[in-house]
């Protein structure tokens, strides 16, 4: 009794740790914090459960299976979370995200299986009281039955598709589509559902069967996490990548009401919501509906190359003395972050020439597109890390007002989300995608190591306008350059 109401009082602090942490993550000054505080809350949970939680009345066992798998995981984590570079975030979260799932879809098959046995047992010979007690209340196996479903369904999908998503983060998958996809993957997802549903309506007749069915919409429901995110590509991935992420918190939270329990409920309600939201502000933000994400390939690599193929004309370079000098003699500077800044590493000696461009009496601000970079807030997460100031970020419809009054704009290591075709060519695969229209500056200086493109595979013509000069080389080599420059300036 003692022991089930300090769980509740556990479980309600964990509760609360997951709501407090959740809120201080939406801003980056309290972050930090924020993460510390529902991982205690989380810890505590983990304990409370291990020690205090009760089967029949009867403490859990396996001590030993559950110690040894907290420490393989654990030092997993701690490793890969420590090892991993600023540029693999996206990947590691990839992965876990697919490990909570895979997490949902095992519970499932556990539960399955013990439901299964349990009621397959009905029609033999019962010795032990508490079986039969709990044949007797078979009659409720059938709400659990489609939770169970729910759970596996999702978290299989889930799973599949972050591992898929991983793999093409990493570039060891790459883009496949083929035509129809969209009609496979909409009959892969209605057998599932089909599948489901008669499952359900074979358990309630004739309870302890369809074990075959069960796993074979397990397996459809991987092939369609595959299929699912396989053929998209481009700019595309971040919507996917955080409607995955939902996905496992809603499976996380089919859990928390299979074992009525309410801090993996909460959990998994927090991360399911959290996800969704972020999936509908960053479909706003790529401009795609949420339709088109749900049925799969979109903005694959067939429409990037569709549009990559164009010729450009010529570009021109800028000197570092002449950028220095545009840099030093400007009134306002904008600063566009991508991924490429957080490839070279190079947000402290950004933050450097920030600071020194404002003891010249130069106004700097930073542009941020909400998908630059490889996750959502990447940029965010990279410029605070080297102090810089919040409220020099501006959000991209402010910073697209203030483009006009900007005398420079230093892109470093942008490319896609300064693209002009996002605007101007109907062909290309980020047709639609609210860009940072950089070109309403005076000047642009765009710093990158080639004339490669940028994750979507297609050509930029903002490098081929009369106002942008490219400033070649690896952007914390080319800041630290620009620093002595501007000092001698
Ligand atoms: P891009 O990937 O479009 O371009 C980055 C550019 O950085 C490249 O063109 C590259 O050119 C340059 N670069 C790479 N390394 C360096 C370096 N060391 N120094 C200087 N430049 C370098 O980045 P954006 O941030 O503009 O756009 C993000 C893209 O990623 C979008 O398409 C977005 O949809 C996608 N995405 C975003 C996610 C998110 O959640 N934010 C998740 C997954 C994908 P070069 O090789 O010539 O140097």
């Amino acid at each position: 009794m003692i022991a089930s109401s300090t769980l509740s009082i556990i479980y309600l602090i964990g509760s609360v740790t997951f709501i407090l942490g959740l809120k201080m993550l939406s801003k980056p000054d309290t972050a930090r914090k924020g993460n510390l505080i529902a991982a205690a809350g989380m810890s505590l949970a983990i304990v409370g459960t291990i020690f205090l939680y009760k089967v029949n009345d009867a403490p859990l066992h396996n001590y030993g299976w559950i110690f040894t798998g907290l420490l393989i995981g654990g030092v997993i984590g701690v490793l890969s979370a420590k090892k991993v570079k600023m540029t693999a975030m996206p990947e590691m979260v990839s992965m876990f995200n697919g490990m909570g799932g895979a997490c949902a879809a095992l519970i499932s098959i556990v539960e399955y299986n013990h439901i299964y046995t349990l009621t397959k047992n009905l029609f033999a010979p019962v010795a032990d009281d508490h079986l039969v007690l709990q044949l007797l209340e078979s009659s409720a196996s059938k709400g659990m039955v489609l939770i169970i479903l729910l759970s596996l369904v999702i978290g299989a999908v889930s799973c599949a598709g972050s591992i898929v998503a991983w793999g093409k983060l990493t570039g060891k998958i790459k883009d496949f589509s083929f035509s129809g996809q969209h009609l496979l993957n909409l009959g892969v997802l209605a057998l599932i559902v089909g599948l489901s549903v008669w499952l359900l309506l074979v358990f309630s007749v004739a309870p302890g069967t369809g074990i075959i069915l069960f796993y074979l919409i397990f397996a459809l429901a991987l092939f369609y996490g595959v299929l699912f995110v396989l053929p998209i590509g481009g700019a595309d991935m971040p919507v996917v990548i955080s409607l995955l992420n939902s996905f496992t918190g809603v499976a996380a939270a089919c859990g928390g009401f299979l074992y009525s329990n309410p801090v993996m409920l909460t959990g998994g309600i927090l991360v399911g919501s959290a996800g969704t939201i972020l999936t509908i502000l960053m479909c706003k933000a790529m401009n795609r509906s949420l339709k088109n994400v749900l049925i799969g390939s979109f903005g694959g690599g067939a429409a990037a190359a569709a549009g990559g193929g164009k010729e450009q004309g010529n570009y021109k370079e800028i000197s570092l003395s002449d950028a220095a000098v545009v840099l030093a003699y400007a009134n306002k500077v904008i600063i566009v972050p991508g991924y490429g800044l957080a490839v070279a590493q190079a947000q402290h000696a950004c933050h450097e020439l920030e600071k020194l461009l404002e003891e010249k009496g130069v106004e700097v601000k930073y542009a941020i597109h909400p998908v630059a970079g490889r996750m959502p807030g990447h940029m965010n997460v990279l410029l605070a890390e080297a102090d810089v100031p919040y409220e020099k970020l501006l959000e991209m419809e402010d910073a697209n007002a203030e483009f006009p009054t900007a005398d420079a704009v230093l892109v470093l290591g942008a490319n896609d989300v300064v693209n002009p075709a996002a605007k101007t060519d109907p062909a290309s695969p980020i047709y639609g995608m609210p860009i940072l229209e950089v070109e309403n500056a005076k000047v642009v200086m765009v710093n990158k190591r080639s004339m490669k493109p940028g994750y979507a595979g297609i050509e930029n013509d903002l490098f081929f306008q009369p106002k942008t000069s490219m400033l070649f080389g690896d952007a914390k080599k080319v800041l630290q350059d620009l620093l002595t420059a501007i000092k001698e300036v």
